[in-house]
């Protein structure tokens, strides 16, 4: 099976079909069950958030991270284990759940699971700025300059319709900026994600209530991780 990048090798350590570490990560300390009526331990555990909720304030609020990653987040992982719980899919990596997942409730709550870590990870304290190194060759290669490519990108998270992600990925040797819709992600148009921005309303509504434009603009200034994009392009696999 295809590599997907090592920041997501690292979050394999998290998703991978752990019998342990899911079940304590996703489950309240509460008294422990009778044996006979234990359900199988959780495949799949929440990757825990890059940074403290509040360390991205006053760019994106604590109440933001706490909801998007406590509730959005944590529900897709918790959804994708009670509809894999005793099926062949609680055995897979997450990345292969994906791959080979129908359309469906299965999908869309591992590539939500699988696109949250990852946007989480986009971002961190003290980011924003300019891409350097490789990768900004490369955008400049292909956008013609940051600028350019900054302004297709802001444009891609601004005008996708509803629910969605904007990315910059590897294609074929080539940087695109792509918007995929709800749950689509890179991996399923042998793509490599370099980077994305969660559009979906629930990642800024509760900072800027419909103001996206606002929220996309304070992520490319101030949040953005290019050092993230930039070991993911450096691990994107040959031809990519
Ligand atoms: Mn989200």
């Amino acid at each position: 099976m295809k590599k997907y990048s090592c920041s997501v090798l690292a979050f394999g350590l998290f998703f991978g079909a752990s019998a342990f570490s899911g079940a304590a990560a996703l489950k309240p300390a509460a008294a422990p069950e009778p044996a006979a009526a234990a359900q199988p331990p959780a495949a799949f555990a929440a990757a825990p958030l890059p940074y403290a909720e509040d360390a991205l304030a006053p760019y994106m609020s604590a109440e933001t991270l706490q909801f998007h990653y406590g509730k959005h987040y944590k529900g897709y992982v918790a959804a994708l284990n009670r509809l894999t719980a005793g099926r062949p899919e609680a055995k897979m990596s997450l990345e292969q759940v994906i791959m080979t997942a129908q359309p469906g409730p299965v999908f869309n709550n591992a590539a939500q699971a699988w696109n949250h870590v990852f946007f989480f990870n986009c971002l961190r304290p003290g980011g924003g700025g300019r891409p350097v190194g490789a990768l900004a060759a490369a955008i400049e290669r292909d956008f013609g300059s940051y600028e350019a490519f900054r302004a297709a990108f802001t444009q891609a998270a601004q005008g996708l319709f509803g629910s969605g992600w904007a990315w910059l990925v590897a294609d074929n040797g080539k940087l695109k900026i792509e918007q995929y819709a709800n749950a689509d992600l890179p991996m399923k148009h042998g793509q490599w994600g370099l980077l994305v921005l969660d559009v979906w309303e629930h990642a800024y509504y509760i900072d800027r209530r419909n103001a996206r434009a606002d929220y996309i603009e304070a992520a490319m200034n101030s949040l953005v991780n290019w050092d993230f994009a930039a070991a993911n392009y450096a691990s994107a696999p040959q031809g990519k």
